[in-house]
């Protein structure tokens, strides 16, 4: 899902019609969840993580696969959260992990209760600088928040590709802005990586022209569904042509005081 696409009640059918199915829904992999995860330090039986912006919890399987800890996902979007208590059943993972339905401007959480907070594809929604800064309250001392940002791979870009991220999503920045960010809302950077291309590609390949063909035939007429599949090629269109100017890159930081 991308950055320009507020959620109205009346487009959720027609989205999770679309994402439902898929295993992710925006770009990234288990590789790369569990790249991110390589650099957070100390997580425990006792350790308590949110995945915020979970979807249907593609990258908090990987999570709970790889960890012990309790899990909590949290998403806006009711259907996706049966989809991924569905899932957590379907891997025996109940009692550790679940799925709650929530607003990532307004979390469930207590001061402190986090050991980690999670989130892939998803900060935009509140954007960066508002997330970073609201969620750090939720972490102990010495937990991590780890999250994907779209980002300026260049100084300079081509008119076309600005002027669509500044419409879509103004916040977009290079890597030592957001860095910088990190910093100043009260994080120790550990460390930042390009999400690679075939995460991109993936996601794009995902949406393929069968499925985009079934949800226009399903919702014929429906002007949302037309401009929701039309707006999803345009992007995947863009990301083709000037994929060396921009991308995810995951941000990893520490709180420490
Ligand atoms: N993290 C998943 C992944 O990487 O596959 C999903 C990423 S998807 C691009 C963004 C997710 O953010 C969607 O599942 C959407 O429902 C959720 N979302 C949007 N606004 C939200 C909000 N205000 N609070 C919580 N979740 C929200």
């Amino acid at each position: 899902m991308s950055e320009n696409q507020t959620i109205h009640e009346f487009d959720l059918n027609i989205i999770y019609d679309y994402f439902g199915n898929t295993q992710r829904q925006g770009p990234g992999s288990p590789e790369i969840t569990l790249k991110a995860l390589s650099f957070i330090g100390g997580l425990t039986a006792e350790s308590k993580i949110a995945d915020i912006g979970c979807g249907t919890g593609g990258q908090t399987m990987v999570l709970a696969q790889n960890t012990a800890s309790e899990i909590i996902g949290v998403d806006l979007f009711p259907e996706f959260i049966q989809q991924f208590n569905q899932n957590i059943q379907n891997q025996n993972l109940m009692g550790r992990v679940q799925g709650v339905t929530g607003d990532m401007k307004d979390l469930p959480f207590t001061e402190g209760e986090l050991d980690l907070i999670w989130s892939e594809g998803a900060i935009y929604n509140i954007g960066f600088e508002r997330g970073l800064s609201e969620w750090r309250k939720f972490l102990k001392t010495g937990g991590y928040i780890a999250v994907t940002e779209n980002t300026w791979f260049t100084q300079e870009r081509p008119v076309e590709i600005e002027d669509f991220w500044q419409e879509a999503y103004p916040e977009i920045d290079t890597i030592s802005h957001k860095v910088a960010q990190m910093e100043k809302a009260g994080y120790l950077p550990i460390a930042t990586f390009v999400v690679p291309e075939d995460c991109w590609t993936y996601y794009y390949e995902v949406q393929h022209p069968q499925m985009q063909e079934s949800l226009l035939e399903k919702y014929k007429g429906n002007k949302s569904a037309e401009e929701f599949i039309a707006y999803q090629r345009y992007e995947a269109e863009l990301y083709r042509k000037y994929k060396e100017y921009y991308g995810y890159v995951f941000y990893i930081g520490k709180r420490i005081k």
